[in-house]
This record gives structure tokens, C-alpha cells and sequence, in this order.
């Protein structure tokens, strides 16, 4: 069985992932992107926002500010109650969150409940300190915002911002109208966020220092059951785990259409449509479906902005956990705004007539660090016939394209041209070291997709070997078409045993 504790260890050893600051002992839920970490991450966050952002005509992009007027915060209710329920052993002060505590002691969801609520718990149920038995003291709230001083005397109490959301809401009314734009519409951003985790855990699973995208989806408030692309996704398949379900203590999802989230009134169309390609975009880069389900919230698992909430889970090494969440926020937030800062936010509805405060009928939001995570685990192989890892990850978001492979010293030159051309569109590696059994086998490691080998036929014949990572199948293809045969098998618009003569 494959441990995160087997990914982190691989991740520092290829270069994807180091604590951050390793040589001072690193800091718990930090963590710094290696070399290949942030190929990959950059092509997580470019295929995102080319999905769900450039290629559609309804979605318009910002990137707040990471510190901003703290009445933002005030307004979202994160000053009040952005809260996690800290307990302390009093023994050998060991700090962990509450609720995570007792879910996995007496598998009880106790979100949401006050510290007196949990002392009552701890006490009737004597749960006791996990390290060494102790007593736990008596639990304290605390918020879960970093703190930070602006100006030099007497600074002004801000906060690094905990979600990239709110900065959409406060820029809302003047992205609308710069843009144009009218109702349904998005805006998305992809930012830092930093919540200071009692118990940072499972590697980048739960970090104090992370990347969100998120969209906002707005629609006229009558108007959120009125989606015209309903047709598109509704025969789609989906792993579904319903609020009713799970309070009959169901566990395992059933494969169902995005039709039956409608017709049976689980999601509204709006909900049910971001809901269906957030699905897509994690299946069309590759995730196993038998990976991913939806599930439901329970209402009293519902958040205090949301009227329904779903997440799209993905099967951990520890167990199935919210890879991506979307809530239906209504009007909380605009009119959170709205009476804070006293500034009007609503819209013109040219329809109607009427001035109108739009509906968040949906609201994706990842992270991209989990995002990242989970491409990785679900990529990794161990082969045990090839007796190395293949990183079977998809070809768009792999951190290297191509491996050039001179068979030996002398065919250099050839190769190294064919490196600088197709370096000028792909991110590639040249490398000449060791048998070309142990290159495959490194380049297997790191995900590169296909690796081209110059051998000694190629500069009579003007042709290469492209060998493809998943299948170790080889095709031979001419060296004048190689770049636009290369952009093809990237982008998946060709078979690889189609893309050249087939090496038996
Ligand atoms: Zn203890």
C-alpha cells in the first residue's frame, strides 16, 4: 500500500517537493517547490484557468491582494468565527483540533459546536491525550487568520487573507461593469491563502501557506435554476454520495448521471453544472474515476454563508477526503458587503429593470497544492516489472515534455539539434548518461511522456525512435516532422501507434 510518507520521500528525491527551509529543520505546513514541483504546478494552474477561465466567454479573471483592509475580513465573518477548537493535554502539552480528535476517536462530526459542547464530549466519552494518556484542559477557540502589523508606528491589524473568495465580492461591482459583463457570470482567481492550522498534516494535504482557484459564479437571484448547458453534462457519469445516504450510514458512493442531481432536486442546474465539469477536468487529466465521487453535506455540515454544499472527493492513502468544494453562498456574501462598507453592489438588470444583488449559485474552489497532490498519487506506479516508478501523469500537465537520447557519445550533434529545436515549444531534457535502459527508466520516474532516442541509423535515414512512457511501445517517425507529430501526441489529438511507423 502506498503511504504519503512514500510520496513525500519521492517528491524530495526527484526535486517536486522539499520542506520549506529544510537546512534550518524545515517549518510544519510550509513547504517549497522543487525544480520539477513547479513545472508541474504551473501546469496544474494554466490548464485550470485556460479551462475555466480563457476559453469561455462568461468567466473573467482578477488576482487580489494577499493583505487587505481588515473590514473585509469583518465583513465575511472570518474575524468572529474563521475558528478551530484547540485542546492542549496538560501533561505533555500536546495541541491538536478538537473535532479532528474526536471524529477519529468516536467517529462523531462535531463541527460547528462551541468549546463548553466539547469539554462535555471529551469529559463523558474520557478521551485522553493520545501521546501519553494525560488530561486535555479545558478547550479554546482560536482563529485560524495570521495576524500582521501595517506601518511602522502603531500598525494597523491586518490579516494574510484566508481564501482568495472575498477578494472577488469587494472588486465584484467594478469588474462587472468593466467587463461589461452580464448576469450569469464568473470571476476567478488563483492566489496564496494562509490559515494557521493547529495540526498541519498529511504533507500538502493540510498546509498553513497554500495556492487557491476559486470562481465565483453570479446569477440573477431568480435566475440560478436556468442554465443553458444543462444539455451538455447531464448524461455524464458520477460517483454520488447523498446527504440521505450517508445519515443512513451508506458509505459507498453509486455511479449516477448528473441528469439524476437535477431531476431529483439534490443540486440546482447552476450548482449542478460547475459541479459536473469540475468532474470532467479531473477525469480528462487523467484521474482513475474509481477515485472521485461526489458527496454531499449534511446540513448541519453546511458552512455559515452556504444552502447546500458538495465536494468532489478523491481516495487518499488516508482515506477518501475533499479534494475540491462548491458551494451555493446565495446573497451571503454581496450583502455582507453591502452593510459594512455601505456601498451599493447591486446590478442593473436590463431585463427586469430592476436593480438586482446577483446569487452565487456556485462556487468552485481548490487547492492547488491538494490539486497537485493528487494528480501525483494518482499518477504514481510502481512497476514492479520495469523495477522502477512510472509517473503516469497526463502529457499537458507533465513538468518535462521530451527526453533526447544520443544512443551514444558520437551521435551528440544530431541529437543536440533536435533538443534546441524542440526546446524553443516543449520543456525537455538532453541526457546522455548511462545505459538508455537506466535513461528510460529516469525519465519513467519524473512522468516525461515520450523520449527520443538519435541512434546510429538516424542521420542516414533523417528518422528517430520516439518511445511512449506507459506502454514502452516505439514508433519511428522523420525527423522534419517530429515537432508537429510531438504537438499532437501532447495535446492526445493522435494515437501513438498512429503517430509513426510501429516498432515490433
Ligand atoms: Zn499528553
Amino acid at each position: 500500500m502506498l503511504t504519503i510518507q512514500d510520496i513525500a520521500t519521492f517528491c524530495k528525491k526527484k526535486g517536486f517537493i522539499y520542506a520549506s527551509a529544510e537546512i534550518y529543520g524545515g517549518l510544519a505546513g510550509f513547504f517549497d517547490y522543487g525544480p520539477l514541483g513547479v513545472e508541474l504546478k504551473n501546469n496544474i494552474k494554466n490548464n485550470w484557468w485556460k479551462t475555466f477561465v480563457q476559453d469561455r466567454e462568461d468567466v473573467v479573471g482578477i488576482d487580489g491582494s494577499i493583505i487587505t483592509n481588515p473590514m473585509v475580513w469583518k465583513a465575511s465573518g472570518h474575524v468572529d468565527s474563521f475558528a478551530d477548537i484547540l485542546i492542549e493535554c496538560k501533561k505533555c502539552r500536546f495541541r491538536t483540533k478538537a473535532n479532528q480528535l474526536i471524529e477519529e476517536i468516536l467517529n462523531m462530526d462535531v463541527g460547528g459546536l462551541q468549546p463548553k459542547a466539547i469539554d462535555k464530549i471529551i469529559k463523558e466519552n474520557r478521551i485522553s491525550c493520545p501521546k501519553c494518556k494525560g488530561n486535555f484542559g479545558p478547550s479554546l477557540k482560536f482563529n485560524l487568520m495570521f495576524k500582521t502589523g501595517i506601518g511602522p508606528v502603531e500598525p494597523i491589524t491586518s490579516y494574510l487573507r484566508p481564501e482568495t473568495a472575498q477578494l472577488i465580492f469587494t472588486n465584484f461591482k467594478l469588474v462587472a461593469e468593466n467587463s461589461r459583463l452580464k448576469l450569469p457570470f464568473g470571476i476567478a482567481q488563483i492566489g496564496k491563502a494562509y490559515r494557521n492550522e493547529i495540526s498541519p498534516r498529511d504533507f500538502l494535504f493540510r498546509v498553513r501557506e497554500f495556492e487557491q482557484m476559486e470562481i465565483e459564479f453570479f446569477t440573477h437571484p431568480e435566475k440560478y435554476d436556468d442554465c443553458p448547458f444543462t444539455k451538455e453534462v447531464q448524461n455524464m457519469k458520477i460517483n454520488l454520495l447523498t446527504a440521505e445516504m450517508q445519515e443512513k450510514g451508506k458509505k459507498e458512493a453509486k455511479q449516477t448521471t448528473i441528469k439524476e442531481l437535477i431531476t431529483k432536486n439534490i443540486a440546482n442546474k447552476w450548482h449542478a453544472y460547475w459541479l459536473a465539469i469540475s468532474y470532467k477536468w479531473f477525469t480528462d487529466l487523467g484521474i482513475n474515476p474509481k477515485n472521485l465521487r461526489l458527496r454531499e453535506h449534511s446540513q448541519k455540515e453546511l458552512a455559515h454563508y452556504a444552502s447546500a454544499c458538495f465536494d468532489i472527493d478523491y481516495k487518499y492513502p488516508f482515506g477518501w477526503k475533499e479534494l475540491l468544494g462548491n458551494a451555493d453562498r446565495k446573497q451571503f456574501d454581496l450583502q455582507q458587503h453591502i452593510q459594512f462598507s455601505k456601498k451599493d453592489l447591486s446590478l442593473f438588470d436590463e431585463e427586469t429593470k430592476q436593480k438586482i444583488i446577483p446569487y452565487v449559485a456556485s462556487e468552485p474552489s481548490l487547492g492547488v497544492d491538494r490539486t497537485f497532490l493528487t494528480f501525483l498519487i494518482d499518477a504514481y506506479n510502481d512497476d514492479k516489472k520495469r523495477g522502477n516508478i512510472v509517473l503516469k501523469l497526463h502529457p499537458n500537465l507533465a513538468p518535462i515534455k521530451a527526453g533526447i537520447f544520443p544512443l551514444v557519445n558520437k551521435l551528440d550533434k544530431e541529437a543536440k539539434n533536435i533538443f534546441n529545436d524542440l526546446k524553443k515549444d516543449f520543456t525537455c531534457q538532453f541526457d546522455k548518461s548511462g545505459s538508455i535502459g537506466r535513461r528510460y527508466a529516469r525519465a519513467d520516474e519524473i512522468g516525461i511522456p515520450y523520449c527520443i532516442t538519435v541512434d546510429f541509423d538516424s542521420p542516414k535515414k533523417k528518422d528517430v525512435t520516439i518511445r511512449d512512457r506507459d506502454t514502452t511501445k516505439q514508433i519511428r517517425v522523420k525527423i522534419k516532422d517530429l515537432k508537429e507529430i510531438f504537438k499532437k501526441l501532447i495535446n492526445q489529438e493522435i494515437k501513438f501507434e498512429k503517430a509513426g511507423k510501429l516498432i515490433k
